[in-house]
C-alpha cells in the first residue's frame, strides 16, 4: 500500500480550477518568446485550459539535440502568467532547476519520467523541496514499474507535499505499437484503486507520440476516471524543436476539447442503478464459477503431475500444449474472443499448471520410506 499522507484534491491546490477533468496545455518546450506568447494566447482564449506547461530544461536520448532554453524561458513564462493569468508548470530535474522555478514564480512543478526513473535523483528533489510549498506531478516511470512511481509519490509526501499528482505519459514499448509509449492502463488504474485520493493526469501525447492519436488516448482516459489532461500544444507544430509530431495547434485543441464525451462515475437515474446492480450479480456469479472451474482445472493438473512424476514422464509435452492452444483459440473465435485475449489467459494458466506440477514432482513419493 502506498504510504501517502495527506493529499489534497486537485480541485483545491488553487482557486478556479474545479472543472473536471482538468486541462493542461502548452509547448513540449519553451523556444522564444513570440512562440510562448502566441501559444499561451491562443490556448487561454479557449477558455478550457487553466495550466499552461512547458520543458524548459529537456531531458533528451542523445546529446545534440534541443535541450531546451533555460531561465530566460522562465522568464517568458512569468509573462505568460502575468499577460493570461494561466497557472504555469515546467519539468524539473535537479535542485537549481527547483531554486529558478520558485524564483520566477512557477505554480506547479512537474518530474519527468525519466527522473521518477532514478531514486537518487528523486530523493535529492524531494530532500530539496522540503519546505517549499508547490504542488508536485510526478510523470510515470519510463519502464512499467508501479513501486517505482509509488516509491518516488512517497518520496515527495514524506518531505511534506501534500498537493501531489501522478500523471501517466506511458511506457517503454517493449512490445510492438503504433504508439510511442505503451498505455498500459492495467499500471494507473492498480495505482488508483492503491490510493483513491490521489490524482491521476493523462498525459496523452507522449503516449500517442502523433498529433492524430491523441483525442482516441485522452477518451480512454476520461472514460477511466482520470482527473486530468496534459495535452502539448504549439502555436506551429511542424517548426516545433521538440516533439513535433505529437503537438497540437490550439485551434486542434478546442476542437479535442468539444469532442471529449465527459461520462460521469455515477447516474442518478433509478432504473439505470437497478439494471447495472443486475448486470453485476450475473458478472460475481460468473467470476465465482471461473474461479470454481480454474481451482478444478488445477486439482486435475495436480493429479496429472503424480502421474507424470510415477511414470517418469516430463512435465512439459510440447505437443500437447500446441494443441490446447489452437483448440481453444478457435473455440474462443467462435465465441468472439479474441486470439491475443484467449493466448494470454492460456500462458498465464499453463504457467500456474507447471508450477503445480513441478512442486508434486519435487515432493517424494512416499517421505516416510526415505527415514
Ligand atoms: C515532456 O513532458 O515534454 C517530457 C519530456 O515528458 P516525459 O518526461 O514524459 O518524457
Ligand atoms: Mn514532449
Amino acid at each position: 500500500m502506498p504510504k501517502l499522507k495527506n493529499i489534497v484534491p486537485l480541485k483545491k491546490w488553487f482557486k478556479g480550477i474545479s472543472d473536471s477533468p482538468l486541462i493542461i496545455a502548452g509547448p513540449c518546450s519553451a523556444e522564444s518568446e513570440a512562440q510562448m506568447m502566441t501559444t499561451a494566447r491562443e490556448i487561454a482564449a479557449l477558455g478550457k485550459v487553466k495550466i499552461f506547461r512547458t520543458g524548459i530544461w529537456k531531458p533528451r536520448t542523445r546529446p545534440g539535440s534541443f535541450e531546451g532554453v533555460g531561465k530566460q524561458g522562465l522568464k517568458w513564462l512569468q509573462q505568460v502568467k502575468k499577460e493570461t493569468g494561466l497557472l504555469t508548470t515546467v519539468e524539473v530535474a535537479k535542485p537549481e532547476h527547483v531554486d529558478l522555478a520558485v524564483k520566477y514564480d512557477v505554480d506547479i512543478l512537474w518530474i519527468g519520467a525519466r527522473t521518477t526513473s532514478n531514486p537518487f535523483s528523486v530523493q535529492e528533489l524531494a530532500d530539496y523541496m522540503k519546505g517549499i510549498d508547490k504542488p508536485v506531478m510526478v510523470k510515470n516511470p519510463i519502464n512499467p514499474d508501479l513501486q517505482l512511481w509509488i516509491g518516488a509519490l512517497e518520496r515527495f509526501n514524506n518531505s511534506g507535499i501534500e498537493k501531489i499528482a501522478a500523471v501517466h505519459r506511458g511506457f517503454y514499448p517493449f512490445e510492438a505499437t503504433n504508439l510511442r509509449n505503451i498505455p498500459k492502463w492495467e499500471i494507473p488504474i492498480e495505482l488508483k484503486s492503491l490510493c483513491h485520493s490521489l490524482p491521476i493526469i493523462c498525459d496523452p501525447s507522449h503516449i500517442a507520440g502523433r498529433a492524430d492519436l491523441v483525442f482516441d488516448i485522452s477518451q480512454k482516459a476520461l472514460d477511466l476516471d482520470m482527473d486530468g489532461l496534459m495535452i502539448e500544444t504549439h502555436c506551429n507544430p511542424k517548426k516545433a524543436l521538440s516533439d513535433a509530431s505529437q503537438q497540437l495547434t490550439p485551434k486542434q485543441l478546442n476542437t479535442l476539447l468539444e469532442n471529449l464525451i465527459i461520462r460521469k462515475v455515477k447516474s442518478d437515474d433509478e432504473s439505470f442503478a437497478n439494471v447495472l446492480e443486475t448486470l453485476r450479480n450475473r458478472i460475481d456469479s460468473i467470476d465465482q464459477q471461473m474461479i470454481e472451474l480454474l481451482a478444478q482445472r488445477m486439482n486435475v493438473v495436480e493429479e496429472i503431475g503424480k502421474y507424470k512424476s510415477q511414470n517418469q514422464v516430463t512435465i512439459l509435452q510440447l505437443r500437447r500444449w500446441e494443441k490446447i492452444v489452437t483448440t481453444r483459440i478457435r473455440q474462443g473465435k467462435t465465441l468472439g474472443l479474441t486470439e491475443d485475449f484467449v493466448k494470454k489467459l492460456l500462458q498465464l494458466v499453463h504457467k500456474e499448471s507447471i508450477q503445480r506440477q513441478t512442486e508434486v514432482m519435487s515432493k517424494p513419493v512416499n517421505p516416510a520410506k526415505d527415514n
